[in-house]
């Protein structure tokens, strides 16, 4: 595994793993690329894992940007780990790192920006003004310069899931964007760089989120389409816990985080919360869909 820290390098070092010589020809490898901002935890490592299965290149981008946290939030004391971030990389079997300065993504004067409208301005785009610019502006780069076939994105950040397919969709990135299922910690907790913050008191009030979810989703499988009752059983396990901050709770359109019409849901669904647990902001959501019957025919 090679660790590269400037654009340059990236591009240089990407040149020779691109190509292979088949029968004294040239053939393109299907490059895949996992962008994360560090601080690797199991969630990242599943969509690694998941890259390196089916990618014939692996390529992870570990990068805190600063453009997409807001003032007051923490992009100071956000966990900086990249010793043990390469380490696992290269458990994993990935081909390239790529850990840029600040000062190499974003050189002066920096005069670009990348927004993508309708889906940004919901939710977490409520909740962090710019933050989804931030992200679509980093990841815009991060596509330029490794122009990957595959990007595979979390569904714990549901909404920059969207976002992102979006984004390359517009601008003709031909990338596809690649979705990998949440992975959850043994206790429910959804894996977290920001779960480093938590006390053990603080991560037991933080898992009324997970609760929250779960008794939504129960209900929805009870029979529930009552987008109001949803969310209103959801947002009652929030607020029995004592010391958590409610920013959302809701039920959504799963293709487009839009709510639905006739407050009820109809197709898929998804159920999105986020609280703040003393200085510490935490998002989940799960899927609601409707049960597959299995008819036993087989195939
Ligand atoms: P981050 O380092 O937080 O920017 O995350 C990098 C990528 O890892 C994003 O695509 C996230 O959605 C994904 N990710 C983070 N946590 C999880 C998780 N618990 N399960 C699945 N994917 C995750």
């Amino acid at each position: 595994m090679k660790t590269v820290h400037t654009p340059c390098e990236l591009v240089a070092e990407l040149s020779h793993l691109r190509y292979e010589c088949v029968d004294d020809a040239p053939r393109e490898r299907l490059v895949g690329f996992v962008p994360t901002m560090g601080a690797l935890h199991q969630g990242h490592m599943s969509l690694i894992h998941r890259m390196v299965a089916e990618c014939d290149v692996g390529v992870v981008s570990i990068f805190v940007n600063p453009t997409q946290f807001g003032p007051g939030e923490d992009f100071e004391r956000y966990p900086r780990t990249l010793e043990a971030d390469l380490k696992l990389c290269e458990e994993a079997g990935v081909d390239l790192v790529y850990a840029p300065t600040v000062d190499q993504v974003y050189p002066e004067p920096f005069l670009t920006s990348v927004h993508v409208s309708g889906l940004t301005e919901d939710l977490e785009g409520a909740h962090r003004p710019g933050h989804f610019d931030g992200v679509c502006l980093v990841v815009a780069k991060l596509f330029a310069l490794i122009r990957p076939h595959r990007a595979y994105f979390g569904e714990k950040d549901y909404q920059q899931l969207l976002i992102v397919r979006q984004l390359a969709r517009n601008l003709d990135l031909g990338v596809e964007v690649v979705a990998c299922p949440l992975i959850r910690d043994d206790d429910g907790l959804a894996a977290s760089s920001r779960n480093r913050y938590l006390s053990p008191e603080e991560r037991e009030r933080a898992l009324c989120l997970f609760r929250a979810l779960t008794r939504a989703k129960e209900l929805y499988e009870q029979g529930e389409r009552s987008v109001e009752r949803l969310e209103e059983a959801g947002r009652r396990v929030i607020r029995e816990t004592p010391g958590v901050e409610l920013d959302y709770f809701v039920v959504r359109r799963a293709g487009d985080l839009k709510p639905f019409p006739e407050g009820k849901v109809e197709g898929e669904g998804r159920v999105l919360g986020a609280i703040r647990v003393g200085e510490t902001r935490l998002i989940d959501n799960m899927p609601l869909r409707e049960p597959t019957i299995d008819t036993g025919t087989g195939g």
